[in-house]
């Protein structure tokens, strides 16, 4: 078999990358190992959270241009898919329920709010205004009124549909590695055989290193485990996606709330633990008391595909031919529409509408290593 440009991966990264390339007109085989989506992406809460996550910088930017492009990203996929996405506006609200937390949430807001971002601080009874699910105990927070969530599992569904339809070729199997010549890229080497491309976009996620010839150094992506308990409430006890110290809720429109995360070293385990589920569980019921009487009617986890320095690894590797849209860690929903056209224009040889510099592979060099 042969194409143009073969993607490793088909969560959000993967299939994102894949649909922009077709709709370019180039030839693209998606390889996933289980079903599109399956990983990552399906265990995503689904929060678009620029404010929430980063501090002002080229990641920061690389947030906002992202959420900047997902009300027609979404409308688009829905376009071609005929499914819908799940995308939720409303904003996002950060709240405090201890006297500690309340200045620093006051301090955050400022800074981001000299950073251009639309932010206002609230305090108890304006966040119990928004939200009246929320504790009476909630003394405060800050809103981010144009922030929204999706469902990742109707995302990746959607995804993968308008991928196929604009021309992608998805094969189901295990890629063993990435197959150089001469000095550059020639293909894949996949269980099925040889796959020859000229271009290969490494989208394994948190899996990305065990892929042979990535020309990444060790240590350069590895798995952080997140653990989500689902609740279901009737009617739905919260209409937007509320964060604290310790972790955030997502509701859904049908009043399933997601109660997410955890953030654990625990290698490939992919467990659900009394120890996660007690630290979900308790958030939860502190953030929204009315809560603890909610059935717990699901739960998993997965692995965040995270980096040394938690910025994504995103553009063109060291061997020619190999790019990357991997190690998105915590915000691969929030960036999947900026790494679509970003790192299909790097492959296509055209200008990026973002500056992919700060997020180069070259970065992550071992110390003292030459670039
Ligand atoms: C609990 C949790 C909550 C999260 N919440 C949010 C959130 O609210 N907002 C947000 O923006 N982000 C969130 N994230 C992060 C987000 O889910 C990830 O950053 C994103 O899904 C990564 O996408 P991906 O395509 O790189 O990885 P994945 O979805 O993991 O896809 C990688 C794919 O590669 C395949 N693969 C791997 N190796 C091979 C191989 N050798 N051959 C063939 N196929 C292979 C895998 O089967 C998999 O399908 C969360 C993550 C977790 C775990």
């Amino acid at each position: 078999m042969s194409t143009d440009v073969v993607l490793v991966g088909a969560g959000l990264q993967g299939c994102g990358v894949a649909l922009r390339l077709a709709q370019a007109g180039v030839g693209v085989v998606v390889l996933e190992r289980s079903i599109p989506g399956a990983e990552a992406s399906s265990a995503a809460g689904g929060i678009l959270s620029p404010g929430v996550e980063a501090e002002p910088g080229p990641f920061h930017e690389l947030c906002v241009q992202s959420l900047s492009r997902w009300r027609d990203f979404a409308d688009e996929l829905e376009r071609l898919s005929g499914s819908w996405v799940g995308f939720r506006g409303g904003g996002t609200l950060e709240v405090s329920v201890d006297d500690r937390f309340t200045p620093v949430l006051a301090a955050r807001a400022a800074m981001l709010e000299r950073a251009g971002l639309d932010v206002s601080v609230l305090d108890g009874d304006d966040a119990r205004r928004l939200e009246p699910g929320l504790s009476p105990e909630t003394r405060g927070g800050i809103w981010f009124p144009g922030e929204a969530s999706v469902d990742p599992r109707l995302l990746g569904r959607a995804l993968h549909v308008a991928a196929v339809r604009a021309g992608a070729r998805f094969v189901q199997g295990q890629v063993r590695g990435i197959a150089v010549e001469g000095g550059r890229v020639v293909g894949v080497d996949h269980e099925s055989g040889r796959i020859a491309a000229g271009a290969v976009v490494l989208a394994a996620g948190a899996w990305s290193m065990q892929v042979a010839g990535n020309d990444l150094p060790v240590g350069a992506v590895r798995p952080v485990r997140g653990q989500i308990a689902v609740l279901d409430t009737r009617p739905p006890l919260l209409s937007r996606v509320i964060f604290s110290d310790k972790g955030y809720l997502v509701p859904r429109p049908d009043g399933r709330i997601l109660c997410g995360s955890t953030m654990e070293e625990a290698g490939f385990e992919k467990a659900v633990t009394a120890g996660g589920l007690l630290h979900v569980l308790q958030l939860a019921v502190e953030i929204a008391p009315g809560l603890a009487g909610a059935p717990v009617v699901e739960t998993w986890s997965n692995f965040r595909p995270a980096t040394p320095d938690g910025l994504p690894i995103l553009g063109p590797g060291r061997v020619p031919g190999l790019f990357y849209a991997t190690g998105h860690y915590r915000n691969g929903v929030l960036l999947t529409p900026v790494t679509a056209d970003a790192v299909s224009a790097a492959v296509l040889g055209r200008p990026t509408p973002v500056d992919l510099a700060p997020f180069a592979p070259s970065r992550l060099a071992p110390r003292g290593a030459l670039r």
